[in-house]
C-alpha cells in the first residue's frame, strides 16, 4: 500500500474525530468516565515514557514517571488498608491485567491449588485462568449477582485436600454486585483450609469501595491478598489502565533480578507504560480521598435519580445497596445502540460514572417514553 496524500489523511482524522465526540456524549452503559482534562499533560507525549520493570526498584532508563507510579500506588494501598510495611504494586494494562497478576502470584504459591470463582465473573478470569492453567470451579451466583456463600461452602468442604484460591468480586460487570470478603474468610476458617489466597477484582468499584455508607468487606485489611482496579473506568484516562495491589512478602515469591533492565522483572509486561503512571497521578492528587468520595456521592446521587425516573414509568429498576449501577429489563435495539447499552441475557444497566449527568438521563427517558408511547399506538 502506498501512502495517503496528506489532505486524505486530515480528512480522515477529522472524521474519525467527529464520530468519536459524537458516541462519547451517548455513551451511558459502559464504565468509562470521560470527565478528565489532561491538556496540561500534552507535552510529555512527544517522550518515550517507559517504566519498564518495578516501579519500586530504580531502573537504568530514565524516561521515566516510577517516582508517580509509586505516589499512585501509595494512594490505593492507603485507600485499601493494605499494611504499611508490606505493601506492593503497579499501574497495570487495565483490570485484566492486575487480575492476571492475582491470580499469577496465587498459583506460584500454591501450584496445586484449585480456583473458585462465581458465574457473575468477568471474561477476563476465565481467560485468565486458562494461561495460567490453573483448575477451576464455577460456583453459582445469587440473583442480585452476589457469590452464593451456600454452594462456596460445600464446593469448597468438598476439595478441602487442595489449597483454594478465591476469586472474590467487588462490582460484578453486570450489576456491580459485590462479594463479602470476610464471609469468605469465614468459611474458609470453619473448613480449616489454611492454604488459601483470596484475589478481589475490584476493577469496577475498588475505586470508591472505600465510601459506600454501608461497607462490604473486600479490601487488603478485610483479607484480600491482592485487588485489581481499573484505572480508565471511575477515574478515567484517555488510555486503558489499571492498578494491582498486593502484599510485598507475596510479589518477593516471583521476583528475578534481570542485569539488562538494571531492575527487577516483577511486572507481566516488560516495557510498560508510564503515560497511564502519569494520568492517574495527575487525577489522583487533583482529586484526593475527599474528592474521590464526592465523586462517588454524585454518582450515587444521578444512579438514584435514574432508577426513580424508569421505576415511575413501571420500569422494574433496581441497584445492589451502594450501587452506581442500574439494571433494568433490556430496551428495544435503537435503544441499545443510540446509548450504548450493553446487554446480557434479559436485563441491561446504565453505569452512572461522573460525566452521566441528570440532564442525560432525562434525554433517556424522554426516548424511553417516546417508545412506550408509539408502540401503545401500534398495539
Ligand atoms: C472492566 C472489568 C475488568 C477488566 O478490566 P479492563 O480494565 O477492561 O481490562 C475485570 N473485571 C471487572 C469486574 C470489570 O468490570
Amino acid at each position: 500500500m502506498t501512502c495517503l496524500p496528506h489532505s486524505n489523511i486530515k480528512d480522515q482524522l477529522e472524521e474519525t474525530l467527529k464520530k468519536i465526540k459524537e458516541a462519547n456524549q451517548l455513551s451511558i452503559g459502559y464504565p468509562i468516565s470521560k470527565d478528565f482534562d489532561y491538556s496540561p499533560l500534552f507535552e510529555f507525549l512527544n517522550y518515550p515514557i517507559n517504566n519498564l520493570g518495578d516501579p519500586f526498584v530504580d531502573s537504568t532508563y530514565k524516561v521515566q514517571t516510577r517516582d508517580m507510579e509509586r505516589d499512585v500506588i501509595d494512594f490505593f494501598a492507603h485507600l485499601l488498608r493494605a499494611n504499611k510495611d508490606d505493601y506492593w504494586g503497579y499501574v497495570t494494562n487495565g483490570g485484566s491485567e492486575s487480575n492476571l497478576y492475582g491470580l499469577y502470584i496465587a498459583r506460584e504459591l500454591y501450584p496445586k491449588a484449585m480456583v473458585y470463582y462465581s458465574e457473575s465473573t468477568h471474561y477476563s478470569v476465565k481467560k485468565n485462568i486458562q494461561l495460567l492453567n490453573i483448575p477451576s470451579i464455577v460456583i453459582r451466583s445469587n440473583d442480585n449477582g452476589e457469590i452464593d456463600y451456600d454452594d462456596l461452602q460445600n464446593t469448597l468442604q468438598y476439595n478441602r485436600h487442595l489449597p483454594a484460591i478465591i476469586l472474590s468480586n467487588f462490582g460484578t460487570t453486570m450489576k456491580e454486585a459485590k462479594d463479602d470478603v470476610s464471609k469468605i474468610k469465614s468459611i474458609l476458617k470453619k473448613l480449616a483450609i489454611q492454604d488459601h489466597y483470596i484475589h478481589c477484582d475490584a476493577a469496577l468499584s475498588g475505586a470508591y469501595g472505600a465510601f459506600l455508607e454501608n461497607r462490604i468487606p473486600f479490601d487488603i485489611a478485610d483479607g484480600a491478598d491482592s485487588i485489581s482496579i481499573s484505572g480508565h473506568k471511575f477515574i478515567g484516562s484517555p488510555i486503558p489502565c489499571g492498578v494491582v495491589i498486593t502484599k510485598r512478602s507475596l510479589r518477593d515469591r516471583v521476583s528475578k533480578s534481570v542485569s539488562y533492565i538494571g531492575t527487577l522483572d516483577t511486572t507481566i509486561t516488560g516495557s510498560r507504560n508510564g503515560h497511564s503512571a502519569l494520568f492517574l497521578w495527575y487525577a489522583l492528587m487533583h482529586l484526593g480521598v475527599d474528592g474521590l468520595k464526592s465523586r462517588y456521592d454524585n454518582a450515587l446521587e444521578v444512579a438514584e435519580y435514574c432508577k426513580a425516573k424508569l421505576q415511575h414509568l413501571g420500569i422494574p429498576a433496581w441497584s445492589n445497596p451502594g450501587a452506581i449501577t442500574v439494571v433494568f429489563p433490556k430496551t428495544s435495539e435503537a435503544l441499545k445502540q443510540k446509548w450504548q447499552l450493553a446487554t446480557e441475557e434479559h436485563i441491561t444497566h446504565i453505569i452512572c460514572m461522573s460525566n452521566v449527568t441528570k440532564s442525560q438521563i432525562d434525554l433517556f427517558i424522554e426516548d424511553v417514553v417516546l417508545e412506550m408511547e408509539n408502540n401503545r399506538v401500534l398495539a
